[in-house]
Formats: C-alpha cells, sequence, structure tokens
C-alpha cells in the first residue's frame, strides 16, 4: 500500500532550484506551513548559496547581508537538504528532478541584463550593471572581466538602486572599500582607478527615479566625490508635481537632489554629475568608447497616470570611455521550462508556471522571485512574493500525481554516479569560516573566494582531515 502524500512516512518532496532569497523565502513558508510533511532540496550552480546576497548586494552594504541569519535557520532544518556546484541542465536535468521530486521551484532570478538596443552598445569599454555587480562581488564566472579604470570619465545609464551602487563602488576611495567584502582582484583594480568624473544619465525626470532615499543620500556622504545636480534640472512640469505631491519616498529623494544642487562642488577629487532627461542614442568610439550621444527628452504624461519621455531631436555628447547600463536585469532560459521571452521571465499565474504566457498551468512546477514577476523589488520583497507561490503549491497537493522515485537517497545517487563534485551545506559552512578567516586580520567581514576549484579543494581537504 502507498502512503499518502504529505505525511510522515511519504512526505512531499520538493526541489528548489537556485539559493538565492527567493530561493530561501520559499523553503521557509513550507517549513512553516503545518498541513504538509515535506522534504527539500536546494540546488545550487555553484558552490556558494545565497545569490545576490551574496553577487548583487553592493559590498559597503554590509547590513543587508544580515537576512543570510535567516536563511541559516531554514538550512539548519533536518528536513532541507543542499546540494551546491550543482548545474540544473548539465549535472542534473529537468525531467530528472521531475522524476523525483513532487514539485519543483524554480527560484532562479534573473542573471542577465536589458539592453538600450542603440549603436554602439557592444563597444569594448560598454558594459552591463550585471557584470561589473558580479565582478566587485567575486562571482566565480566574471573573475576575469576586464574593466579599464585607466579612464578619467564614466557613463552609467539608469537611476535606479543598481545604478547608485555602480556608482557609488566607482566613487569610493580605496579605504572606503577596504573595509567591506568586494572581492581582492576589484579592490586592487579599483585602487589603482583614475576615474574623476562619473555620469548618470536619466531619461525621465528626477521625480521619476527610481531610486530609494537611503541610497541616494549616500552619493551625499562620499569621501572623496561631491555630487553636482543642476538647479534647473529640479524645476518641475505639472504632471511631474503631481507625482511628488502623492509620494513621501520621492518627495524624500527630491529634498536630497535640493540639497545637492545647493551644495555644489567642494573641491573633492572625484565628480558624479547628475544628467535628467537625456537618453543615450549612440555609444560613440572607434574600437573603444569614447562618448556617449544623448538626445534631450520632454515629459509627456500619459492617461494611465504614466509619465513617459521623448525625445525632441536635440543631441549633446558626454566624453567617456566606459559605459554602465543599469537598466534593470533579465532572467535567463533554462532547458526545459516555458520562458516567456517578451517579458524575460518564467510565464506564470501567481506562481504557478504556465506553459505559455497566460497558458495552462504545468502541473507541479512554480516558480517565485525575479524569474516570477520580473527584476523588481527589495530583497524583503521576495518574501510574501514565495508566500504567494507556496500557498498555491499547497492548494495543488490533493491533486498532484506523486512521483514513483520519492526516496531522497536517489538524488544522492544519481550525482554521485555522475561524479558530480556537489557540496552541502556543513561543507558551505566550513568555506564561511575560510572566507571569515581570512577578512580578521584586514578588518573585513571576510575576504570572498572568488574560485571554484579552490573552494572544492579546501572542502575535500577538510573531509580528508575528518
Ligand atoms: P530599476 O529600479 O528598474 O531601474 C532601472 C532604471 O533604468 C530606471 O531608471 C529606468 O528608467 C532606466 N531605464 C530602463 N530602460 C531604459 C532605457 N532604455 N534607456 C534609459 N534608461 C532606462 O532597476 P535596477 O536598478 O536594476 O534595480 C532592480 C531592483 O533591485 C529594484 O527593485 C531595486 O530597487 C532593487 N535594488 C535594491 C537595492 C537596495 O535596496 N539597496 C540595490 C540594488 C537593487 P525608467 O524609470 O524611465 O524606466
Amino acid at each position: 500500500m502507498t502512503s499518502q502524500l504529505g505525511t510522515g512516512a511519504r512526505p512531499l518532496r520538493v526541489a528548489i532550484v537556485g539559493a538565492g532569497p527567493s530561493g530561501f523565502y520559499a523553503a521557509g513558508a513550507l517549513l512553516q506551513q503545518k498541513d504538509y510533511h515535506v522534504s527539500i532540496d536546494i540546488f545550487d550552480r555553484l558552490p556558494t548559496p545565497y545569490g545576490l546576497v551574496r553577487y548583487g548586494v553592493a559590498p559597503d552594504h554590509q547590513k543587508i547581508k544580515s537576512v543570510i541569519k535567516v536563511y541559516e535557520r531554514t538550512m539548519a532544518d533536518s528536513r532541507v537538504r543542499y546540494f551546491g556546484n550543482v548545474d540544473l541542465g548539465s549535472d542534473i536535468t529537468q525531467p530528472e528532478l521531475k522524476q523525483h521530486y513532487d514539485q519543483i521551484i524554480y527560484a532562479v532570478g534573473a542573471l542577465s541584463d536589458r539592453r538600450l538596443d542603440i549603436p554602439g552598445e557592444d563597444l569594448p569599454g560598454s558594459f552591463s550593471a550585471t557584470e561589473f555587480v558580479a565582478w566587485y562581488n567575486g562571482h566565480p564566472d566574471f573573475v576575469d572581466y576586464e574593466v579599464d579604470l585607466s579612464v578619467e570619465s564614466a557613463v552609467v545609464v539608469g537611476v535606479g538602486n543598481v545604478a547608485m551602487d555602480v556608482t557609488r563602488i566607482l566613487a569610493k576611495s580605496v579605504d572606503e572599500l577596504s573595509k567591506t567584502d568586494i572581492a581582492d582582484h576589484a579592490l586592487e583594480k579599483l585602487a589603482h582607478s583614475n576615474i574623476k568624473h562619473i555620469h548618470i544619465i536619466a531619461r525621465r525626470g528626477p521625480v521619476q527615479a527610481k531610486f530609494t532615499n537611503p541610497e541616494i543620500k549616500e552619493l551625499g556622504e562620499l569621501e572623496v566625490a561631491d555630487v553636482i545636480v543642476k538647479p534647473e534640472d529640479l524645476v518641475l512640469d505639472a504632471a511631474s508635481e503631481a507625482e511628488l505631491a502623492a509620494d513621501r519616498t520621492t518627495q524624500r529623494n527630491m529634498e536630497t537632489l535640493r540639497e545637492f544642487a545647493e551644495r555644489g562642488v567642494t573641491g573633492k577629487p572625484r565628480q558624479i554629475h547628475f544628467h535628467f532627461l537625456r537618453s543615450p542614442v549612440e555609444i560613440c568610439g572607434d574600437g573603444q568608447v569614447t562618448s556617449v550621444r544623448m538626445e534631450k527628452n520632454l515629459l509627456v504624461a500619459k492617461e494611465d497616470n504614466y509619465i513617459a519621455c521623448e525625445g525632441i531631436g536635440e543631441f549633446d555628447d558626454l566624453p567617456a570611455g566606459l559605459v554602465f547600463r543599469a537598466i534593470g536585469y533579465r532572467s535567463v532560459p533554462i532547458p526545459g521550462v516555458p520562458f516567456y521571452d517578451r517579458w524575460g521571465l518564467i510565464p506564470n499565474q501567481g506562481g504557478r508556471v504556465t506553459a505559455t504566457h497566460k497558458g495552462e498551468t504545468v502541473p507541479g512546477e512554480y516558480v517565485v522571485g525575479w524569474a516570477k514577476r520580473g527584476p523588481t523589488g527589495i530583497i524583503g520583497t521576495n518574501k510574501p512574493d514565495a508566500v504567494e507561490t507556496v500557498n498555491l503549491m499547497l492548494e495543488d497537493v490533493p491533486n498532484l500525481t506523486p512521483v514513483a522515485d520519492a526516496n531522497p537517497s536517489a538524488v544522492v545517487q544519481l550525482l554521485q554516479s555522475r561524479n558530480v563534485d556537489y557540496i552541502n551545506f556543513i561543507d558551505w559552512q566550513f568555506l564561511d569560516q575560510v572566507e571569515v578567516k581570512r577578512g580578521a586580520p584586514q578588518g573585513r567581514p571576510r575576504v570572498k573566494i572568488t574560485d571554484v576549484d579552490e573552494m572544492l579543494d579546501l572542502v575535500r581537504s577538510k573531509q580528508g582531515e575528518e
């Protein structure tokens, strides 16, 4: 006789693909519910867990990273196992996951970036913020990234929080950066940076900027950089005035920008220049970025209260040797999993994966986080997002066909039969301690290990000693 799904004898087997914040919040929500016994395996392509908290959150924002404590509590639960360094597609396939797990959650985030689709975007010296952020955060895939910081002027396109992060990292002194867990290779390179001017290009006005108040305020507190905002850029049209009146965050942002405009230049060696109502229309250069051509914009209020921008046919050129596009992230397709290319995410209804945009649901497959809703919100936004998905998963349990091979050891055997060098959570905790120990003498939170082979060698030598 087969046991009922979700009981102690036959727990609900769930695979979570991706050990970032959304995956951990989904695991946490599954552990908290009382209706079913669960057994959860979390997989990550990298040996290291925590996804964007480790490789996206800026190294000078350590407080945000303390959220890891919550994820550690989730991992400490005996119902959860961690399989790091396991790539979905090459080490284990999606059909294999479907053989061993009653439900699968894709928590794969948004690994790629949106494009401007303008001439010159792929010239050497033009980068996505995704690459730069991953590089300075020590993501193993970006260790060999080459960015030439001998130039004097860089352009950052976009005015979201990622643009603020990139700007701050370019603008900070080596003293400021050396207290953080920024990757050693980035610290070394930024220590010799020649950048004096960082130009931030916003296609709309200051009221429409997407940054949040702590992030814009921080620019005004940098040791070696002044922020330059032109007072005339803060003169608002009627639609922007109305938008401003309705939103407290925007009001605080405007107060900060006004303070910057009043303060002006104080003589610090670096300068951050804001350019509002400008769209990049071409990245210019002969074999290397030398300037960015911008078109002036006008704001146009649309019927749905959205304030759009339109070019007015007037152009100016901004000399720059580097361009960072910080205009949003995009998910990348996973083999065998539906993907809605237009929005760059896994199509879904509230977290239930659908075969196409607005199509039929795919039984047993779910999505959370940026792969579900697009690249918006702060880390905490992923908690209610994951709870929504998990609630639907629980609703679906009575209609599920339990998988035949639910034995937790089957997945281990499969990975071992392929010689997949996976690591478990205890292995990760060991690596974590190594990093923290390396950071202590330098007064840093940790020194990140950026090479996967070094991580695996360290883990294996620890196991050899046991
Ligand atoms: P974002 O907040 O969506 O900002 C994207 C920016 O790019 C906007 O200013 C947008 O302008 C602009 N943009 C988009 N397409 C453009 C184009 N074709 N030409 C010119 N500009 C264009 O995205 P993000 O900065 O990547 O951040 C992603 C999410 O992570 C956000 O929710 C953010 O708050 C969060 N995050 C939070 C923190 C933190 O809490 N400290 C740090 C980093 C990221 P329009 O408004 O005109 O579209």
